[in-house]
């Protein structure tokens, strides 16, 4: 299939490989930010193949699973209203809050619905004006211009019935805080190909040099995995630290400008608490007070669903930070499965414990 089979093609990753291999001389630890890179890894066996010296560790790149559970739990709560419809994307409907998950609500008869774009919950609501609609909008920067522009278009054409439940997080600030931790052992990043489409890489340029680590743009296909390590490795053994756009077919340096346009009109940045991890400055987008109207969070009274305890046994705050591998998890297989996870990163089809569950499990019995 063009523009897939010719960026997995086995010679081409054998010779990246050799590349690498050519390349090393001491160890190196990369991570990436990316829960497509994570499966694409996973899947392919990129992190066996790759020369010893060179690990993998995976970061916190699935928005599915740093959604924190209190808005998991306001999501659920908000389902679970008889005037309101739901509208969510799947990938949402079976990660765990406290008590249940959003699936077992619309099996009790909650109006949760799957939707394959925030616009379609507008036109949900316009075609329900006595119901109030309420559409889970999560993600990256790859999903806010999407998400903006439903609040845009419902603002403008008076669909009053209409709010967002927010949980947006931004790739760079979860990167500082990587670095900034007194266990970080991340000496590169790739950074995900999709979230730079929209917002460039211009930001990571200070990142790379405040903390001496080379950031690669990658994308996501075997050899654009390949290719960005061997760019990752090469600026170590060299002793630099710059970005590099590895997926220059898709990405820019300034990024996709009416997309941020629309995202910098109706959202700001906040600080946001990731699932997992805890609360990280200035690392999320929350509607404007131009857009209050809309918020879902002050539309309706939540105050009762609070902050509330991750299951003991799950280690996905370690895993989401690279520190454990899922299958270093000893509930991994056994009491923690995709039909009963335990934690959002083995639900998630971008999360890591799943990846691990998928591609991993019957290899190490
Ligand atoms: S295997 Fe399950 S319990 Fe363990 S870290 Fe992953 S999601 Fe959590």
């Amino acid at each position: 299939m063009k523009y897939m089979d010719e960026y997995r093609d086995p010679a081409a990753a054998e010779a990246w490989l050799k590349a690498i291999r050519g390349l090393v001389t001491r160890p190196w630890t990369i991570m990436e930010v990316c829960g497509g890179q994570t499966h694409a890894i996973v899947k392919y066996g990129l992190d066996e193949l790759l020369p010893s010296q060179v690990q993998l560790l995976h970061g916190p790149g699935c928005p599915v699973c740093v959604t924190p559970l209190e808005k998991i739990d306001r999501a659920i709560a908000l389902a679970s209203r008889p005037d309101v419809i739901f509208c969510s994307f799947g990938d949402m409907l079976r990660v765990p809050g406290t008590d249940r998950d959003l699936l077992s609500v619309k099996a009790s008869g909650g109006d949760v619905r799957i939707v394959y774009s925030p616009l379609d919950a507008v036109e949900v609501a316009r075609r329900n004006p006595d119901r109030q609609v309420v559409f889970f909008a999560v993600g990256f920067e790859t999903t806010a211009p999407g998400n903006a522009m439903a609040v845009h278009q419902a603002k403008m054409t008076g669909v009053r019935n209409f709010s967002i439940l927010v949980s947006h997080v931004l790739v760079p600030p979860a990167l500082e805080a990587i670095l900034g931790s007194p266990t970080c052992r991340v000496q590169g990043f790739l950074a995900a190909g999709h979230v730079c489409a929209v917002m460039g890489y211009r930001e990571y340029e200070p990142i790379a040099e405040r903390y001496k680590v080379p950031i690669v743009v990658t994308g996501f296909e075997p050899l654009d995995i390949l290719q960005g390590v061997y760019l990752c490795v090469k600026q170590l053994e060299e002793g630099r630290a710059e970005v590099e756009n590895q997926y220059a077919r898709v990405v820019s340096a300034d990024g996709n400008r009416p997309a941020q346009s629309v995202v910098s009109e109706v959202f700001e940045v906040v600080n946001r608490s990731w699932r997992g991890i805890g609360e990280i400055g200035a690392s999320g987008l929350g509607l404007r007070e131009a857009f209050a109207d809309l918020d879902a969070e002050r539309r309706f009274d939540l105050s009762a669903v609070g902050p509330r305890p991750e299951p003991a046994e799950c280690i996905s705050g370690l895993v989401l930070q690279g520190r454990k591998k899922p299958n270093e998890c000893p509930a991994f297989g056994i009491r923690c499965t995709p039909e009963r996870p335990l934690g959002a990163t083995m639900v998630s089809s971008e999360g890591a414990c799943a990846a691990y569950y998928r591609h991993r499990r019957k290899a190490e019995g």
